[in-house]
């Protein structure tokens, strides 16, 4: 790189294998206020001390470091990203950020009901929260929280708010949620979101277990039975399969990860609450520069390190057996 030039800026932030970056994803907390049993190992994790959480200013600088190089896109997620004190300021100076053109968030909805409009004014376009059953007691066994209705309230608040984009994630696990496939479905009848269907997937103390994840063709198959799956264009890089059916005001979507990968076309980084470059949920590959940021490292040396994660993204992720004996940080440690 010379005079502020760098070739990562023309042709975008390229792998070894061609795949060109264009969506960050951004875990502002590896804390959470659920204790999801498919997301956080049993015996809990031990929360990363404060002061080793990127600063407001830090996550800034690697978004404006990460959008000098192609990317347009970010997403907070976490541990669950609306703990953040200062989200909405981190959502609008994202949102003013040179080539930043969508700003996305994950949550468990639990604030929504009260923060749903202030997160919209702050200029956050696409929200997607998480609600795997819509009964009490199965939601509170898979969060270990009573919190169904006010999840359901903030759903509500965020549809009324005016966002470009809402999905309801469900992890469908079989013997806990799987009776709960059409009661979803039947939800985007009137409701205009989009209920993805999330293949559930290992992580490290997640008690997966080929079992228990349902694949995307019986749950397709199970929706097919009663309803007509109309396929929408998905871009290549999208994550997700969507469908409409004729008549719904919503929309039905699967996250296959698990048995159709999407790894070819892959877009997707990581930056982790604790500072790691992450470019692939389930390679343990990451480069770390919070200690490069508090040194007053020059961009120069960020993107060095930034492309030097991206060289170490392997070309496809394991078949799914290994996947459930890496040893890894759990996804709440590396942010969804
Ligand atoms: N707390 C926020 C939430 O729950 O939406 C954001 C973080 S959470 C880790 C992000 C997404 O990862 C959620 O949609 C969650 O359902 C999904 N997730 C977590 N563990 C998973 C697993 N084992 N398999 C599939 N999806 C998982
Ligand atoms: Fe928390 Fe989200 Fe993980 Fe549930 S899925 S424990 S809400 S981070």
């Amino acid at each position: 790189m010379f005079l502020g030039y760098n070739e990562s800026m023309v042709s975008g932030l390229t792998d070894s294998f061609g795949r060109v970056h264009r969506y960050l994803r951004v875990s502002l907390t590896d804390q959470c206020n659920f204790r999801c049993r498919y997301c956080m190992p049993e015996h809990g994790i031990n929360w990363l001390p404060s002061h080793d959480l990127l600063t407001d200013e830090e996550v800034l600088r690697m978004i404006r470091i990460f959008g000098g190089l192609g990317i347009n896109k970010v997403r907070f997620t976490g541990g669950e990203p609306t703990l953040r004190p200062n989200l909405e300021t981190l959502i609008a100076e994202s949102k003013s950020i040179p080539g930043i053109e969508v700003v996305a968030l994950t949550t468990n909805g639990s604030t929504l009901k009260c923060k749903a409009e202030d997160y919209r004014r702050a200029g956050l376009d696409i929200i997607n929260i998480s609600l795997d059953s819509l009964q009490q007691g199965t939601f509170r066994d898979i969060t270990l929280r009573d919190q169904l209705k006010n999840v359901l309230a903030g759903i509500e608040e965020t549809l009324q708010a005016g966002f470009q984009e809402v999905k309801v994630n469900v992890v469908v696990m079989r013997g806990v949620n799987e009776s709960e496939i059409l009661h979803f479905v039947q939800l985007t009848k009137d409701w205009p979101f989009t209920v993805r269907f999330i293949e559930f997937m290992p992580f490290v103390g997640n008690k997966w277990s080929q079992a228990s994840l349902m694949p995307y063709s019986e749950i397709r198959s199970e929706i097919e039975a009663k309803h007509d799956l109309i396929p929408l264009h998905n871009s290549p890089s999208s994550v997700g399969k969507d469908f409409c059916i004729p008549g719904y005001a919503g929309k039905i979507g699967f996250v296959t990860s698990m048995t159709e990968t999407f790894c070819g076309d892959c877009d997707r980084v990581r930056l982790t609450a604790d500072g790691a470059i992450k470019p692939c949920l389930f390679s343990p590959a990451e480069v770390n520069v919070r200690a490069l940021l508090r040194e007053g490292a020059d961009e120069e040396t960020i993107v060095e390190k930034i492309e030097e994660a991206i060289q170490r993204k392997p070309r496809e992720h394991k078949p799914m057996i290994h996947l459930s004996t890496i040893q890894e940080r759990s996804m709440i440690q590396i942010g969804g």
